[in-house]
């Protein structure tokens, strides 16, 4: 069962994608960062799909194709944010 922080962080994790779909980076980094502050205090972590989907470096909400750019690469998913940020994952890991 998810506890109250989950919650928050899922409903945060649809409100940031929603804004980054409306093109409100800005207000899609807000939520990110909300979500990333209750994980740190409730020490819950953030679910992978939050992780992959949101740049390390500038917290927005990552959309392909329109703030980001995806390629693969030796069985890597090489993903570069706007900001110049790459995040890196293995293409396949299992979940
Ligand atoms: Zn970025």
């Amino acid at each position: 069962m998810a506890t109250i922080a989950e919650e928050r962080i899922d409903r945060l994790h649809a409100l940031a994608r929603r804004a980054a779909a409306e093109d409100e980076y800005e207000r899609s980094r807000e939520y990110v960062r909300l979500a990333r502050r209750i994980a740190e205090r409730n020490r819950c972590g953030l679910p992978r799909p939050f992780k992959r989907f949101t740049c390390d470096r500038c917290d927005v909400y990552l959309r392909p194709g329109r703030n980001a750019r995806v390629r693969t690469q030796e069985g890597h998913v090489v993903v570069t944010c706007d900001c110049g940020a790459h995040q890196r994952y293995p293409y396949r890991d299992g979940g």
